[in-house]
């Protein structure tokens, strides 16, 4: 059986899964990172977009590098995700 992963926000609003192994897990604590978690660190766990299935709930974007795009929760504020072209 292929591995799933689930996930969902602190408010429940917005649910995701992933499919099969992660291409990459990254530590980063860059600034832009960490101002846009709002924590001091951490972890990305990075799928391709054909991994990545939305269950409940739409995530607002937001951009401020170009090609960047961060996601959150609309109502609690809790990251979701970030994309880029690579
Ligand atoms: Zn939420």
């Amino acid at each position: 059986m292929p591995r799933v992963e689930t996930g969902a926000c602190f408010c429940g609003a917005i649910a995701a899964a992933m499919d099969g192994e992660p291409f990459w897990i990254c530590y980063d604590h860059d600034d832009d990172c960490r101002r846009a978690i709002g924590s001091p660190l951490t972890i990305w766990v990075g799928y391709r977009p054909s991994q990545f299935r939305l269950l409940k709930g739409t995530p607002k974007a937001f951009s401020r590098t170009p090609g960047v795009v961060r996601t959150f929760c609309p109502d609690c504020g809790s990251s979701i995700g970030y994309s880029d072209e690579g």
